[in-house]
């Protein structure tokens, strides 16, 4: 399974949607699909961990 990286922290961890408008601001977390909010960082983890090895290959930010 493929999983780009830089869509990580864009990406909806309720329903899947990926949009840079659904990160409204470094921290904050908006999607623009259903509604979820939540802390940008928490978004990010909960993806990664969907990511897997292929964030860890990923070059550094
Ligand atoms: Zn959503």
């Amino acid at each position: 399974m493929a999983v780009d990286p830089r869509n990580t922290s864009r990406r909806c961890p309720e329903c899947g949607h990926i949009a840079k408008e659904n990160r409204l601001t470094q921290e904050k977390f908006h999607c623009v699909s259903c509604g979820h909010q939540a802390h940008a960082d928490k978004v990010g983890a909960l993806n990664v961990l969907r990511a897997g090895l292929v964030r860890r290959n990923a070059p550094p930010a």
